[in-house]
This record gives structure tokens, sequence and C-alpha cells, in this order.
């Protein structure tokens, strides 16, 4: 790291940063891991509780706020560093308070919400004492890859809206205190603040899946005439989409961060491993498909890092990431996945088992390649542009 950090300027506080959040990596958030948490919302948030005043107490909590809600400031490109480093354990972004979706939830209450609204939810948000969710996806026929087919409606009824539809795989969704909830009105798609109080809003279910440390799952959520004030809009009527977008794009950039220092603790395992481990009277580390695989681990964490810390960069100074997260979401998404499937292969049965935390690593990653835009979807988009507008390779 010292020379990339020469390279690319990142500061002696943020290398004494990254040092703090490694530390307590390693010694209060994985100690803490365990398969049974997996899946158990309850327990998932009792964990968190328990780490949140030991990561304020090092002085590392929530990286992606500003000071003064209690954050670290940081910009993009540092957060890049501390995201990747918190991402190597399931516990990391949430015991730091920079997990999605509380995360760009906070940076669309920053960035779009009045004064009163940021006072109702900013603040305790923030501070770890509620959740909440962000609900667009809908079963069918309603939106999901194509968020023009949303079917969720909002009417406007005596100075308020009132809100109709069914939303499903919304992380969070298990316990959160509030929902952003995209709906359709007569001026375009919108932003809704729903208490998780209000009567309207019924939380169904929460969908098995195959990643296991969402905190609050992933909810099926029913709105039916549920009543929400003019003042619970989130930005202006119509915005929706824009807004969306907006968010999505520093959020599948977090989730990049996160994922390469995920993949990247599946790889440190695998090594170990095969530097144990011999067959037919050698180390599995001499042989040279197992080597293979390690090269082209280690060639995969190289480019993903690298695409993402462009996209940071591009963001701090305040230009367009448009095509470029997309092509960072696609290249990162397949190459985690392609690192922690050699890494569990590197590892024989023991990679198929709860035994190591590899197995849940390969689970946690597969679903990035569809959520924040499946991969067939940002290449189908990126391919558009590329051809309509004259992009030179
Ligand atoms: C773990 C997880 C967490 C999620 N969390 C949230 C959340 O918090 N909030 C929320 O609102 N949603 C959430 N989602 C939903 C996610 O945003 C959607 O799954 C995603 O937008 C795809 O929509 P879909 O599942 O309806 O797939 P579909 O739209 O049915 O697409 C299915 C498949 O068809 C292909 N495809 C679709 N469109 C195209 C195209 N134009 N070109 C080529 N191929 C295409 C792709 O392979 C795609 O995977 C989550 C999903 C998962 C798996």
């Amino acid at each position: 790291m010292n020379d990339t950090a020469a390279i690319f300027g990142f500061s002696p506080h943020l290398e004494a940063l990254r040092a703090r959040v490694r530390r307590f990596i390693d010694e209060e958030a994985i100690p803490r891991e365990r398969p049974a948490l997996a899946h158990d919302v309850a327990a998932l948030d009792a964990v968190l509780a328990e780490l949140r005043p030991i990561a304020q107490r090092a002085g590392i909590y929530a990286p992606q706020l500003p000071v003064s809600l209690g954050g670290q400031g940081l910009s993009w490109r540092d957060r890049s560093v501390v995201l990747e480093e918190l991402g190597r354990s399931f516990l990391g972004a949430g015991a730091l308070n920079c997990a999605p979706p509380d995360q760009p939830n906070m940076i669309s209450l920053i960035e779009q919400g009045s004064d009163a609204q940021r006072a109702r939810w900013l603040g305790p948000l923030a501070s770890g004492a509620i959740r909440s969710c962000f609900a667009m996806t809908e079963p069918q026929p309603g939106a999901g890859s194509d968020p023009s087919m949303l079917r969720t409606r909002a009417e406007r009824r005596d100075g308020g809206w009132v809100i109709n539809g069914r939303k499903w795989f919304i992380s969070g969704a298990i316990g959160a205190r509030f929902a952003i909830v995209l709906a359709m009105t007569d001026e375009g798609a919108t932003q809704f603040l729903v208490d998780a109080d209000n009567p309207g809003m019924r939380v169904l279910r929460n969908i098995p899946g195959i990643d296991g440390y969402q905190i609050g799952g992933h909810g099926e959520i029913d709105f039916t005439d549920c009543r929400v004030g003019a003042d619970d809009v989130l930005g202006e009527v119509g915005r929706g989409f824009e807004y969306a977008q907006v968010r999505l794009e520093p959020a599948r950039i977090s989730h990049c961060m996160r994922f390469i220092g995920r993949a990247s603790r599946a790889m440190e395992i695998a090594q170990r491993y095969v530097r144990e481990r011999s067959s037919f009277g050698q180390p599995l580390a001499e042989l040279q498909q197992v080597q293979a695989m390690v090269a082209d681990a280690h060639i995969d964490l190289h480019a993903a890092r690298l695409m993402t810390w462009h996209c940071a960069a591009r963001m701090d100074a305040g230009l367009s990431v448009k095509h470029e997260s997309a092509m960072t979401k696609v290249f990162v998404s397949e190459a985690v996945n392609r690192v922690a499937d050699r890494a569990a292969q590197m590892m024989g049965a023991l990679g198929m088992s709860d035994d190591t935390p590899v197995s849940m690593i390969v689970r946690d990653l597969r679903p990035f390649r569809i959520y924040d835009g499946a991969s067939e979807l940002h290449r189908a988009t990126l391919a558009r542009r590329v051809l309509k507008g004259g992009i030179a390779p």
C-alpha cells in the first residue's frame, strides 16, 4: 500500500485511519462473525449494536458522513480505501453504519431532504438509532430492470397523498423505521418518506435469499391506501427516476469498494490453504493450475480496485460517472465473483462448508451481478450509448 499511497496521494491521516479500521475488523468484527448470524435479522442487529460504540470510540464511525453528522468526512477516493478495508468482514459496513440501504438513504436525505425531514430521519439514521429501506422493485408486472414499469401509484388526496402498490426484495425492510418509496404520480415518479408505523404499509415477509448478512433481510411490502402528507415527498414531485439514478451511481461504487475487500479476504484464506495443504507429494501452492487461479484473482482484484478508484476520483472532481460507474459495476461485480469462486475451488470441500467464511462470501457476492442493474442491462445501455454517441474505444 505504501507505493500506492504515494502515487495516488493518500494522506498519512488516511493511512492511519485505514490501519485503525483493519485493527477493528480483525479484532472486533471478524471474531463476532458466526454462521448462525446469517439470516437472523435480530441477532445481526444485536451484534451491530455491540460493535457501533466500539467503532465510535476508535474514531472510524460513518466514513461516508460529514463530520457535523458524526462521520469522518472522507472524499470518495479516501472512502474507497476505507470501505475496502471494512468490507473484509460481513459485519464491517453495518458496524461503521455505512451499509446499504442506510448509506445511500442518508445521502438522499442530505441532498434532497427538507430541514424538517432531515431533523426527523437523518439524525437518528446517522447515529444508528434507527434503520431504513429503499423500495423501488416490484413483482410482475411491476418495475424491475425497467423502472418505467413502475406500478405503485400515489394519488393526491385531502392535501396529501395515498399510495397503493406492492414492493419486493427491499433490503433492510424488516425492522426499518421508515421507507423511501418510489411511486408513480400524474407528474411522474416521485419519492415518498413512509413511516413504518403507517397502517397502510405492511411488511409481509422476509424473502429467504442466497446472501445471509443483509441487515434487515429482504422484505416484501404491501401499500394499501397508505396516506402520507404533502411534506413526506422527498425532493420534488415527478423527479423520482432522476433521484434514483443519482442515488444508484455512488451506491454501486460503494458496493464495489466493500466487495473488493470481501473477495480479497476469501483469496487470503485460500492462499493460506494451498500453502499448507499437499496433494500427491507437493503443496497445492506448487501446482500450476492452482497458481493460475491465484494469479487470475490478483489480476481481477487489481483491475477492480483501479476502476473503482478512477470512478471515486471522478466523483470527487464533480464529473459524471454515468458511463464509468456502469462499466465499473459490471467488471467489479463479475471480477469479485470470479475471485470468490476460485477461492472456494482452491479449498476443495472446505471451500463448500461453513467452517470458513469463504462459502458465505461466494453467496454474499452473487446477487451483486443482479442488483444495482444486472450485468446484461448495463452492457445493453453501455453499448447503445457507445454506438449512438460514437464513443471511441
Ligand atoms: C439481494 C438483493 C437485494 C435487493 N435490494 C433491493 C432494494 O433494497 N430495493 C429495491 O428496490 N430493489 C432491490 N433489489 C431488486 C433489484 O434492484 C432487482 O432485482 C433488479 O433491478 C432486477 O430486477 P428484477 O429482479 O425484476 O429482474 P428482471 O427485470 O426480471 O430481469 C431478469 C434478468 O433479465 C435480464 N435482463 C433484464 N433486462 C435486460 C435488458 N434490458 N437487456 C438484457 N438483459 C436483461 C438480466 O439477466 C436480469 O437479471 C434487490 C435484489 C437483490 C437480489
